[in-house]
């Protein structure tokens, strides 16, 4: 005999789709819930009216469970969507290796939140990246937010490629402070423009207590109100961050994190420097340690391809500062981060 969960979980395409799972089926606990997601996972729950749908994201990066933590609770607490629901859980596979939520990625395996652009590859990430995209015209889902935690202990913020009402309600579920970015690297809110509103919550660290909290409050609304892309659901103000810039380090150079400077060639930035998420920074304020060159470790480029590092960064005597006033975010302490995606990000202070 096929038991139910056999039956439910059946695999279209890349995705595992499960309909209306049901309490005693996903288990107790998150973990208990992400070992019972067969692989990447389609959750489909029908909502009071199902002639309309909106879409979740999460688990893109395997290390970031305060998405599937607020999906699990939605679940665990049979809460009735106002209209149906797909979830979309894509990186089970990264995130079921011992101990659970370690790996962003599968080792070699390319990031998949850098996969939702033309031209299109044909690695795993690559044809998952599209499965997702062919599901989302499929059902046409009047918006979609896909759910993060930052990498570092960091404030919760969203993010958003498209500066609009819609995309404002979007993120005030769920957070006050909103990062509008020109940057395209590939990422799933990208199709905003094309598809449908689209943003990406960073829900703050995995450390920080109040991520999961702050993604389950927020999911709880998303899927409940009659209305989440009109801002009459709020009365909370953005505070908004505008084109921010990447700092990367440079092929050659390495990074670490420390008091003092670490590595002869190359990067170390203070081991507190997650502190200044969202807080501001100026000339006063050491950041790190660069032995050699600046310009031969560090880059900030705008998006023109142009080089802007000395606009915001001096080295005095091996000691890094800001040039000028600045707010930095996604500042992150691993190293691996760091080294394959950025520093930080920055904005100028207003
Ligand atoms: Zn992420």
């Amino acid at each position: 005999m096929i038991s139910m969960e056999q039956s439910t979980q059946a695999q279209f395409g890349k995705f595992y789709y499960w309909e209306n799972p049901q309490p005693d089926a996903i288990g107790r606990t998150v973990i208990e819930f992400l070992k019972r997601l067969p692989g990447p996972t389609h959750i489909h729950v029908t909502g009071a009216d199902s002639s309309r749908c909106r879409a979740v994201a999460t688990l893109l990066h395997g290390n970031e469970p305060s998405g599937l933590q607020a999906v699990f609770e939605a679940l665990r607490q049979r809460i009735t969507p106002i209209v149906d629901i797909h979830y979309f859980i894509p990186s089970v596979d990264a995130a079921r290796q011992a101990p659970g939520f370690i790996y962003r990625m599968l080792p070699h395996q390319k990031d998949l939140n850098r996969c939702f652009r033309e031209p299109f590859g044909d690695s795993e990430q690559d044809l998952l990246a599209q499965d997702l995209l062919q599901r989302l015209k499929k059902y046409n889902p009047e918006c979609v937010i896909d759910i993060h935690n930052t990498s570092g202990s960091s404030p919760s913020f969203g993010v958003t490629t498209f500066m609009d009402e819609r995309h404002d309600a979007l993120a005030s579920l769920f957070t006050h402070r909103m990062i509008v970015t020109d940057l395209l690297l590939g990422s799933l809110m990208e199709i905003s423009e094309a598809m449908m509103p689209t943003v990406t919550i960073e829900c703050g660290g995995v450390e920080d207590t109040e991520s999961s909290l702050m993604a389950t409050e927020g999911l709880l609304k998303y899927i409940t109100y009659a209305d989440v892309l009109s801002i009459k659901h709020t009365d909370m103000s953005l505070e908004f961050f505008h084109k921010p810039l990447r700092v990367e380090l440079l092929d050659g150079s390495d990074i670490a994190y420390g008091d003092h400077s670490l590595i002869d060639d190359g990067v170390t930035l203070l081991a507190d420097i997650e502190h200044h998420n969202f807080g501001y920074v100026g000339p006063d304020n050491r950041l790190g340690f660069v032995s050699g060159d600046l310009a031969a470790n560090l880059t900030v480029m705008d998006i023109h391809g142009k080089e802007k590092l000395f606009d915001y960064f001096v080295l005095e005597e091996g000691e890094l500062y800001p040039t000028r006033r600045l707010k930095l975010f996604m500042v992150t302490t691993n190293p691996e981060i760091a080294r394959k995606d950025c520093l930080f990000y920055l904005v100028e202070a207003a």
